[in-house]
């Protein structure tokens, strides 16, 4: 049986008054046990969320990290080790737009996924296809290459400790979502695709949807046999909206 995973990325998003808000909102929030939550802020904002949310089951985690884990001369970087030092437990890899907007490559992920679990941390690896590539028919063939581009440098067994979040790119901050049919089949790709190597690691692994996700469109999404939670965006910025998702996940 796997815990479901409710993530909330903050993105760049927040100031020191917004995010202590947000931190009073979830304070609120009635969260369900049986369900895992973490919240994604800036790396500004990590301590204060750390502070803010203690005696609270909410896991604080980082957006992005440097390929090396280790800290030294890399201007403007934040090493994995550092998160893990700061108390972060997981790291998000492979967000769409670092890829697109940002230019990260299939093997900056790969390193970035290697020095997060280095340090101890989970990584969440992100993996979805643009509208183009849907219609074109390449959505397996384009969220495949991406996964293989771990399992081949990595192999199979990291994702023991990992999770995966399938994130159409066209269903993020647009309000379109992928319906509950058109994910399950991407998220039964990746466990099979997984399976391919190690059924108990395919078994095992939790892979969220992302994509536009809000209270009114989650009990459906998380009703899939293959979706595990959620990566959610947005909505994650309002507390009784996020506080609903973490409880769709667990009903
Ligand atoms: C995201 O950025 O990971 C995301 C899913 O955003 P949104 O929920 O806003 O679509």
């Amino acid at each position: 049986m796997r815990r479901p995973l409710v993530a909330g990325n903050w993105k760049m998003h927040g100031t020191r008054a917004s995010v202590a808000e947000l931190i009073n909102g979830l304070r609120k929030q009635v969260l369900p046990v049986s369900v895992e939550i973490a919240v994604f802020p800036t790396c500004l904002h990590v301590a204060q969320v750390l502070d803010g949310l203690q005696g609270v089951h909410v896991e604080v985690g980082a957006q992005d990290c440097a390929v090396d884990p280790v800290q030294g001369a890399l201007t403007g970087e934040i090493a994995a080790s550092q998160l893990q030092d700061a108390g972060c437990a997981m790291v998000l890899v492979g967000h769409s737009e670092r890829r697109l907007l940002l230019g990260e490559t299939d093997a900056d992920v790969v390193r970035k996924f290697a020095a997060v679990q280095s340090c101890g941390l989970i990584p969440l690896l992100c993996v979805g296809e643009t509208l183009e590539q849907r219609e074109a028919g390449k959505t397996l063939a384009v969220v495949g290459a991406q996964l293989a581009s771990v399992i081949d440098v990595l192999g199979v067994d990291v994702f023991a400790r990992a999770v995966i979040a399938y994130e159409p790119v066209w269903a993020i901050g647009s309000g379109l979502t992928a319906s509950p049919e058109q994910a399950q089949q991407v998220h039964a790709a990746i466990r099979a695709q997984l399976a391919v190597q190690s059924v108990e690691v395919a078994c095992a692994v939790r892979v969220l949807y992302g994509g536009s996700v809000k209270a009114a469109n989650a009990a459906e999404l998380f009703g899939m046999p293959d979706i595990d939670g959620g990566l959610v965006g947005g909505a994650s910025l309002n507390a009784d909206e996020f506080g609903a998702i973490c409880r769709a996940a667990g009903s």
